[in-house]
């Protein structure tokens, strides 16, 4: 039975610049998955409370004084809620930590630290953002201008609760535009203080608003509401199928950022003394539970077993334990549904005849966690690249080492599935790393490196990975409407 925790928060719906419960005044509760403890009441919306965010995000669009401040006015205020951001990096770090299980030193040194920057980027971005110009001759002369779409839904999953969404956020509102929030519904901590953020940066009220509660009710609420223009969305493919179905009647613009199942490809000249760290952390940062993950291991017959014997310790190093302690590598997966779906995938390893090296069971841990949803690190091997735990998103930490021969070989494995998300190649051979680079089906490839950000540069899925591309200027086009002025010059 889940016991409450002496500081449960209550968290309201943010509508128009104030916090409040659903006009139901129904509550749903989240726990912590590192102890199954309530950590939370969360006001659950309902469908007129979206109809009320997204006709008060309208208002602030059409009549506030969002729309009419120049850039630099906006710029200003996107930095200084950036400030506030780092101000408050260790509230919103322990809020991560309580809900989704995040360890908390990695989550206050790099992920909130990238959260004040997504927006410090943006507002620095619209400002420096100019046009094209196409003279015709004498005669005319055409110019572009970039105008915001109007109300945008931001749609984000529990993985990244709080980067993820100011990724979302910092060009959306740079690009003038407004926004109602909804994070996903076990994670909704750190999403929910952007209001307060928001308000204390000066932003106008009514252009944030964060609505709270299931995706099948308010997220499905949002992507058929006539107001909403744009859905930006970070999440599975399957969700992402059924959100293009539900804005299609109303034609609404989507940026998807979906599932992936990374190869990551190790060559027989790699350095292993880099690669066996980074793999280590493409594998297992986040409990596995990102979408960046190199959940699929290519290694080169001739140093598989040295590979395999060095992973496999680094992997049994790691800490698994409390979040909240400094010194945790690993903590509990999200929840008891995301367990047992991860946990299946041990029954189907088993099934489909992967060997098992090490993990696949619960870690020793202290008794007040002996509730949580704890995996060891787990590291298959398997022939075949086919079965389904070489293939399917396990999201967990949970990964397959598959050997191969030749190069051709793991660019065919590697390519052998419907994501395209990112890849991974580790070699000292620069033609081999530029010809696997050019030939892997994925939006991001990281050469002897992994999970290192430009904020400039496109991040998106090819195949089911994904529709579009965020960051830099490819983040701006999605939230802004290109508009072409032709004058005729005599
Ligand atoms: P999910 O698709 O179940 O949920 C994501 C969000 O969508 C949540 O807020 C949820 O409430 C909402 N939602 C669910 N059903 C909806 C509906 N019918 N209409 C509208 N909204 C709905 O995903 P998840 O389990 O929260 O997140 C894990 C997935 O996200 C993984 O597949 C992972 O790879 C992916 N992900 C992708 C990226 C990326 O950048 N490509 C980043 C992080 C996570």
């Amino acid at each position: 039975m889940p016991r409450v925790t002496a500081d449960v928060k209550d968290i309201g719906l943010y509508i128009n610049g104030e916090y409040g419960p659903a006009e139901n005044e129904d509550i749903f509760e989240v726990t912590n998955p590192a102890t199954q403890e309530i950590i939370a009441r969360v006001s659950e919306a309902t469908e007129e409370d979206v109809d009320r965010a997204c006709r008060v995000a309208r208002d602030a669009f059409e009549n506030g004084p969002w729309g009419k401040m120049s850039v630099a006015e906006r710029s200003a205020k996107l930095r200084k809620m950036a400030d506030i951001i780092l101000e408050r990096k260790e509230e919103i770090a322990r809020y991560d930590a309580m809900d989704v299980g995040k360890p908390y030193e990695a989550t206050v040194g790099h992920e909130v630290a990238r959260a004040a920057n997504n927006i410090r980027f943006f507002a620095d971005f619209a400002e420096k953002q100019g046009g094209e110009t196409y003279p015709m001759g004498e005669e005319f002369i055409n110019y572009t201008r970039y105008e915001p779409v109007g109300v945008a839904a931001l749609i984000t999953p529990w993985n990244v609760p709080f980067m993820l969404t100011t990724w979302k956020l910092g060009p959306c509102l740079a690009g003038g535009n407004t926004v109602v929030i909804k994070p996903a519904e076990n994670t909704p901590l750190s999403v929910s203080l952007l209001g307060d953020i928001a308000k204390e940066a000066g932003v106008p009220d009514g252009v944030v608003n964060v609505v709270q509660g299931r995706g099948d009710i308010v997220g499905n609420a949002l992507t058929t509401h006539p107001e909403v223009d744009l859905v930006s969305f970070t999440g599975s493919t399957a969700t992402g199928k059924r959100i293009l179905k539900s804005g299609a009647d109303t034609l609404k613009k989507v940026s998807f950022e979906l599932g992936g199942k990374a190869a990551n490809i190790i060559f027989e000249d790699a350095d292993l003394e880099k690669a066996v760290p980074e793999s280590i952390k493409a594998a297992f940062m986040n409990s596995g539970q990102v979408c960046l993950a190199g959940s699929r291991i290519l290694v080169q017959r001739s140093i598989f077993n040295q590979f395999l014997e060095k992973f496999k310790k680094a992997a049994q190093d790691l800490k698994v334990g409390d979040p909240q302690e400094n010194g945790t590598d690993m903590g509990p997966l999200v929840s008891e549904t995301h367990y047992n779906k991860v946990t299946s995938y041990l029954e189907i390893a088993e099934e489909e005849g992967a060997t098992l090296i090490c993990g696949g069971k619960r870690p020793e841990l202290p008794q007040y966690l002996s509730d949580g949803y704890y995996l060891e690190p787990t590291i298959y091997v398997h022939e075949n690249s086919k079965a389904r735990i070489c293939q399917e998103e396990i999201f967990g930490p949970v990964v397959t080492v598959i050997p191969f021969d030749t190069e051709e070989e793991a660019l065919h494995i590697a390519n052998d599935t419907d994501y395209g998300l990112n890849g991974v190649v580790w070699t000292e051979n620069l033609q081999r790393a530029h010809r696997i680079s050019h030939h892997v089906r994925a939006g991001t490839i990281w050469v002897n490196c992994w999970f290192v950000r430009d904020l400039r540069a496109p991040f998106g899925g090819f195949k089911k990975s994904g529709i579009g591309r965020e960051g830099g200027h490819h983040s701006m086009e999605f939230f802004t409407e290109a508009k072409n002025i032709c004058i005729a010059l005599n």
